[in-house]
């Protein structure tokens, strides 16, 4: 039974049996995992408050060949997302990094881009209490690196350019099967609208730093637009709703 050490970002944890928490983490190296923390629920644990959602942990457990969970021997707490969870608006969308990243990544496939995603975002969150370029970024480059994400540049049914200037103010739409954008001309009845704003702003966020984006360069109600069509695609690839995007704020 070898021990393991890593860097990982707990995603959940539960009550298990009378003391212990079944713990949904992703490590660094290996990927998803998930694991028991024996005795973590009694006062003076030795596991302390590092089993927090997002927590960003240095982690020791054993694998066991014969068994699925984990066995965690140990934790360090390298950065605690309390304070942001203490924020509502923070706390739905760290709530939703969790889940969607549950529901994308394959068990124990180790993925270090996702990794700092979920990491950049949160820490994002937690310095600026500003959640909509943080999800929108999130959103856009979890589909980016599932490889789901449509062309953005040409309407994929008829090749002609998106504008994505708000002046000419054509719109594009996001396909029922949420896998293409297409033209207004090519629209169909029940496509998604994604505004000229929308379009220019996801464009941005795939080559600009999140630290960099401004409300200028991308408004919260562009940024807002974005998370829902990213969403959509991720919920389309993970067939079923996420349970989170329910407790957004109406856009
Ligand atoms: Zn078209």
């Amino acid at each position: 039974m070898p021990l393991h050490e890593s860097e990982a970002i707990v995603l959940q944890s539960y009550p298990l049996g009378e003391a212990d928490r079944l713990v949904s983490f992703l490590s660094r190296t290996m990927g998803r995992m998930r694991g028991v923390a024996a005795g973590a629920r009694r006062p003076k644990s030795r596991f302390g408050s590092t089993l927090e959602r997002l927590s960003h942990i240095r982690i020791w457990f054993f694998e066991r060949e014969t068994r699925e969970l984990v066995r965690i021997n140990q934790c360090e707490m390298i950065e605690s997302f309390l304070d942001a969870f203490r924020d509502y608006p923070s706390s739905i969308a760290l709530a939703l990094f969790s889940e969607i990243t549950q529901a994308v990544l394959p068990d124990k496939e180790a993925s270090d881009a996702n990794f700092r995603l979920l990491l950049l975002c949160a820490q994002n969150i937690k310095r600026t209490s500003k959640v909509e370029p943080a999800l929108a970024y999130f959103a856009l480059w979890t589909v980016k690196l599932g490889g789901w994400l449509p062309a953005l540049d040409a309407c994929s049914r008829c090749g002609r350019a998106l504008q994505a200037n708000a002046e000419r103010n054509q719109s594009a739409y996001l396909s029922s099967s949420a896998s293409t954008i297409v033209c207004a001309e090519c629209r169909r009845p029940g496509m998604r609208l994604i505004s000229p704003a929308a379009l220019a702003a996801a464009r941005r966020m795939l080559t600009e730093r999140l630290d960099r984006l401004d409300a200028d360069s991308v408004t919260p109600r562009a940024a807002r637009d974005v998370t829902e069509i990213m969403l959509d695609i991720i919920e389309r690839q993970i067939d079923r709703k996420l349970t989170s995007r329910e407790l957004l704020e109406p856009a």
